[in-house]
């Protein structure tokens, strides 16, 4: 099976290429995203696989489907860029890595909060000048402090279990409450109580219309002043001006983001720089109680090696089918 392998960073290709050694799949790479203007590189291939940045929208599908092309094997967990109903329509069969590390992304929202609730990053700079006072780098510990869960799925579980270790009264929302964190003793709760209750709120949900723009205007009046909010599901889960009003008015006290909502467009366009010339991001930048990273929660050796695996494995079971 010839596979066409978009947004390949050169990471993906050498744990890819380890993986497919000794299988009757041969891989091309292409650092280009999938969209309508480079569908056409796959004229020769049976199978695509594609990232959570690469745009397969209904046109896509119909190109990839004229094409040739029977399988898209997706190196992530979120459909949200794909038109499910396009590829089902189209007898397109689409595979996704359902649980690659969530362990990678529960402690990459873990290591926002800390990096925040005791200002790493503002002290890492001030140190590197020389300057070791400590004015303004007051941090609070976690102990005793109530976290909001939104979404308790994989990733959202370790999340939990990881914050009842530091000492944290754990509040939950999901459609479907999680025995196993309930007997770990962590609360579920209605979304409007844990906004209300909540210290620090972080968001694992997955994206759809009911989640776009979750955190805006009229939920964070709901919240505590100060709260915190980590995102590292996807960036359209937050309201990014709305987000902005509330640091200037005190309302969010502290941002974690992995994620952003204007990131696909940007995001492997041109694999010398992913610049985001977004003014909306850039004056979230100014902030001191900021933190941001370029959608790094995944990024960890475990969680590449078993993307990699899982995208084979995906393959060969549909050329075995
Ligand atoms: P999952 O499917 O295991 O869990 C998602 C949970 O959200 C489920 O329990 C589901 O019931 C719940 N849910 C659905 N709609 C909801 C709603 N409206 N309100 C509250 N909960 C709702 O997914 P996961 O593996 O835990 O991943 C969660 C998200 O993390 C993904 O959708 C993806 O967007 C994101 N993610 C980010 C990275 C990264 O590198 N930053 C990596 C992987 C996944």
């Amino acid at each position: 099976m010839r596979v066409a392998v978009f947004s390949c960073k050169p990471y993906d290709k050498r744990t890819l290429s380890d993986c497919a050694h000794g299988t009757s799949l041969s891989l091309s790479f292409f650092e280009s995203r999938l969209s309508m203007e480079t569908v056409k590189l796959v004229q020769d291939f049976d199978a695509v696989s594609c990232f959570v940045n690469d745009d397969i929208n209904a046109d896509v599908i119909a190109s990839l489907k004229q094409q040739g092309v029977h399988v898209i094997a997706l190196r992530c967990t979120g459909f949200n860029n794909v038109d499910l109903q396009a590829a089902k329509d189209q007898d397109v069969q689409v595979f996704h890595v359902p649980d690659y590390s969530p362990t990678s992304v529960a402690e990459h929202a873990v290591a926002l909060i800390m990096t925040l609730n005791r200002k790493t990053h503002r002290a890492y700079h001030r140190v590197k000048e020389g300057n070791f006072a400590l004015e303004g780098l007051m941090g609070f510990n976690l102990e005793g402090k109530t976290v909001g869960c939104v979404g308790t799925g994989r990733i959202g579980a370790a999340f939990c279990r990881i914050m009842k270790g530091f000492g944290c009264h754990v509040y939950c929302y999901d459609l479907y409450p999680s025995e196993a964190l309930i007997e770990l003793g962590c609360e579920y709760v209605s979304l409007e109580d844990l906004y209300e209750k909540s210290d620090i709120i972080s968001l694992h949900c997955p994206l759809n219309q009911s989640t776009h723009h979750l955190i805006n205007q009229q939920t964070l009046a709901k919240m505590k002043d100060g709260v915190m909010i980590i995102n590292t599901s996807r960036g359209a889960l937050v309201h990014a001006q709305e987000a902005i009003d509330a640091l200037y008015t005190g309302k969010i006290g502290f941002l974690g983001l992995d994620v952003y909502e204007q990131e696909n467009e940007i995001f492997f366009e041109d694999m010398s720089s992913h610049i985001i010339q977004d003014s909306v991001f850039q004056l979230m930048l100014t902030f001191p109680n900021v933190v941001v990273t370029g959608h790094q929660g995944y990024f960890t050796h475990e969680a590449l090696s078993h993307i990699a695996a899982t995208t084979v494995d995906n393959l060969l079971h549909y050329r075995t089918k």
